[in-house]
């Protein structure tokens, strides 16, 4: 496949770091009500860490991290059973509390309480190789089917009034062509659906060319938590996803990004800013907006943004006339929309709001075995070391630590793992 003709020189380098980042990742259960196919956590019955430790946690990450957000993932957080008290702590240490759900648990009464407690988000995983667990109406439905299970947890939270919503999807080989449509349902709900988040599958299948170890000790495939023996494509990568989506929105337009550990321009996070109403996207923002957007929030509240709230995003006309002057990329939206209201002035009446589409690309290998991630990792999460001793490790990863100790290293087969 042809890679996407952008740019990384016309491409912010979002500037998130282990120290300082927009997101933080804490995992209070690894409990859940699915069993996803691409998921990277085990699904552990009776998880529920005690409420002291997951605040010890937030107090890891809040000595050695400036951060915007928590997202409270697992598992599923909302089977957690402190999962009022948890969103009220967070919100209590002037953190943004995201809930990373798929939404089954959630009724309105329980949306309500949450609402109360300071929740700012909801990031919705919802795909089609999620397993049983949803009503049986969802099962072995197409991502395009399931807009309808989508939009009816984007208007519940809607109705509750500024919660910020997200979704989440795995992209898989089989499910890739369906990437532009469900950025064309979003952009149908711009009013409502604040991010669209494409995670793209990774598994370790038979063909990869590696083996694996823990120190010394050789790892076989199957003691593996992510690993399947299925013909699986499992090296999707983001510039692909933006071909994809081109072809059909040739305007798509990707501005910031995180690189790879190994390589600069793998984009491990593809951020794409879009502004326009319900029927019209009238301009995509451009690297330098998003770069004056993180820096002057970061002067001014001391940390990375990433999650707006529903009453920013939906200040595009506003965006528009105030920062013209400044950027490129505004002024191009305020022309397209002059053009769009000359031709029905009434549309001057319809609100215009900005959207996210990111894109995420977790780890690669390289040809020596060396395994890159996303470097500036934004869902790094806490993790107790066998000596008792706080670490702050990829949650994508956790099962390996966890399971043998240490991250795995991958070798070239053919070679002693031990002597490399
Ligand atoms: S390194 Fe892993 S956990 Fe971190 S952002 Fe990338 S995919 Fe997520």
């Amino acid at each position: 496949m042809e890679t996407a003709s952008f740019r990384l020189s016309e491409m912010y380098r979002l500037p998130w770091t282990l120290p300082d980042n927009g997101i933080s990742w804490l995992e209070p259960t690894a409990h859940c009500n699915l069993n996803c196919y691409g998921c990277y956590r085990k699904n552990i019955k009776n998880s529920n860490k005690p409420f002291e430790e997951v605040k010890h946690e937030l107090d890891v990450f809040q000595a050695l991290r400036k951060t915007d957000c928590i997202s409270i993932a697992g598992g599923e957080p909302l089977l957690y059973p402190n999962i009022i008290e948890l969103v009220a702590e967070i919100k209590s240490r002037k953190l943004k509390p995201i809930i990373n759900t798929n939404g089954i648990a959630l009724t309105k009464e329980l949306l309500h309480e949450l609402k109360k407690a300071g929740v700012f988000g909801f990031t919705f995983h919802i795909d089609s190789k999620q397993g049983k667990g949803r009503e049986k109406k969802w099962e072995g439905k197409n991502e395009i089917e399931l807009n309808e299970l989508r939009l009816h947890y984007a208007e519940i939270l809607a109705a509750e009034g500024n919660i910020a919503c997200s979704f989440n999807s795995t992209v898989y080989g089989d499910t890739l062509q369906y990437v532009p449509d469900l950025v064309d349902w979003a952009h149908k709900h711009i009013d409502i659906v604040h991010t669209m988040v494409f995670i793209l599958f990774r598994y370790i299948t038979p063909e990869l060319p590696f083996d694996f170890y823990a120190g010394t000790k050789k790892i076989y495939f199957d003691d593996i938590h992510y690993h399947s023996d299925k013909d699986e494509i499992t090296n999707l990568n983001s510039k692909q996803v933006v071909e994809v989506i081109r072809k059909r929105f040739p305007e798509f337009k990707p501005a910031a990004y995180l690189n790879g550990t190994y390589k600069a321009d793998d984009y491990k996070w593809l951020l794409t800013e879009r502004i326009g109403t319900k029927d019209n996207i009238i301009g995509y923002l451009n690297n330098k907006f998003i770069e004056l957007v993180m820096q002057f929030y970061h002067f001014k509240f001391d940390r990375y943004l990433s999650y707006a709230s529903p009453k920013i995003l939906s200040l595009g006309r506003a965006t528009l006339f105030n920062l013209w002057t400044i950027n490129k990329s505004v002024r191009k939206a305020l022309g397209n929309y002059f053009k769009f209201l000359i031709k029905n002035p009434f549309r001057i009446f319809k609100k215009l709001y900005i959207q996210s589409i990111m894109i995420i690309q977790p780890v690669d290998f390289m040809e020596n075995g060396d395994q890159s991630m996303c470097d500036g990792c934004p869902d790094i999460t806490v993790w107790k070391d066998r000596n008792g001793k706080d670490q702050l490790v990829w949650s994508c990863r956790l099962e390996e630590p966890m399971e043998h100790g240490v991250f795995l290293r991958t070798v070239p087969k053919g070679f002693n793992g031990n002597s490399v």
